[in-house]
């Protein structure tokens, strides 16, 4: 009798390239894992060119310069000045603050190709409460403006909660004033800081149905003009996301210290043994690492994602997810309405959005330790 080829492997087209955690800013929803890695540990500039080679060699096309904030590397041009002579499309994903405005002009004749600016909210005291720092908004104003001066194709992305679900409109705008072609009105996904903060952050369904019409009804009155990328909060959510595209499939990201994960939150699953690009070439890490052989394809599911015809769609969703809310990372991610655990998420995420006043913003810190629990064996 034959045996059953296994499936191919796929291509993937994406890498995060986390290039630092440094960050002048503070999110409470920020999405890097809680414990941060310091700029004495991180890779050096050799080795992210190594990387970069063995990405395209693999058939990655897109590259996205992040962080924290990766205009804090000393060699962000020369990085970015690699992925133009590879033929890698990069995205500068920033801040806009700090030093980003002085290294644009070099980054642009370096051959960048697109940046995706973040903005916490329309307003600039708002926006400054939520990032953390003062005066953040009239750089961020400075750098979008040389951005677009420059010919660069600019993208806002703007995380929405309950601090600055009212401001949708307002970010419309603000995304048509400084002449963005993209704007991603992103819900905070609920996991690393953002899981910590989740209580502040949470936005009542009301107020998340309107902002989803409002998108609905500028991307009629904008065609042509500006594009909006909607990404509805999954605690409210029918079916969930497929969680980077499908665990292993699509995108991998390289951490500061050269750890190669298949999502950004993979580190807060406990027994995942991650490789490193330092001691083998991506392209082994990408087919064998155990951390992307876990959760690829679809035979470690459960029930109900085992038998559901939805599960090549969405991969069962968010591992990471799973486990904060199940307390189990193979389990169906709660965000699906056939999870068994679905009503209670979602009468968690009404009881917190219900409360009269938020609870206090958790920054972060570099080296900082978060004072409440982890997701870790915290399950709803
Ligand atoms: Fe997706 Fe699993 Fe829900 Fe089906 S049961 S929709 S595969 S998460």
């Amino acid at each position: 009798m034959n045996a059953v080829a296994p499936p191919p492997l796929p291509v993937p087209i994406g890498l995060l390239a986390e290039l630092t955690h440094r960050c002048p800013l503070r999110c409470p929803y920020c999405s890097n894992p809680l414990e941060l890695d310091r700029r004495s540990a991180e890779l050096d500039t050799a080795t992210w060119q190594r990387v970069l080679r063995e990405a395209a060699a693999l058939g990655v096309l897109h590259v996205h310069l992040s962080g924290g904030e990766p205009t804090a590397r000393q060699d962000i041009v020369e990085i970015t000045r690699t992925c133009a002579e590879l033929g890698l499309y990069s995205n500068l994903i920033t801040s806009g603050v700090a030093g980003a405005l002085g290294k644009l002009d070099a980054l642009s004749e370096a051959g960048l190709d697109h940046v995706q600016l973040s903005v916490q909210a329309a307003e600039a005291g708002n926006a400054e409460r939520i990032g953390g720092l003062k005066d953040a908004q009239p750089q961020k104003f400075a750098f979008a403006e040389r951005v677009t001066a420059l010919g660069l194709p600019l993208t806002l992305n703007a995380v929405i909660h309950r601090g600055n679900i009212a401001e949708v409109p307002a970010l419309i705008d603000l995304a048509v004033r400084l002449g963005a072609k993209r704007l991603e009105v992103a819900h905070t996904q609920y996991y690393g800081w953002a899981y910590v903060n989740r209580a502040a952050l949470m936005p009542a369904k009301p107020d998340v149905d309107r902002s989803i019409r409002i998108v609905e009804e500028a991307r009629e009155r904008l065609k042509g003009q500006l594009v909006i990328d909607l990404v509805v909060p999954d605690y409210y959510a029918k079916y969930p996301k497929a969680c980077a595209g499908g665990w292993g499939r699509r995108l991998m990201n390289v951490t500061p210290t050269g750890k190669v994960l298949p999502c950004h939150a993979a580190e807060t699953i406990p027994g995942l043994e991650f490789w490193h690009v330092q001691d083998r070439p991506l392209g082994e890490i990408w087919a064998d690492s155990p951390a992307f052989r876990a959760y690829r394809g679809t035979e470690w599911m459960q029930e109900p994602c085992r038998s559901c015809d939805r599960r090549e769609k969405d991969w069962g969703g968010c591992r990471c997810q799973a486990l904060a809310l199940a307390g189990d990372a193979k389990a169906t991610d709660p965000a699906c309405s056939l999870s068994p655990l679905h009503g209670k998420v979602q009468a968690l995420a009404v009881a917190e959005s219900a409360l009269e006043t938020a609870p206090d913003y958790q920054y972060r810190t570099i080296g900082g330790a978060p004072r409440v629990a982890t997701p870790e064996g915290a399950p709803v």
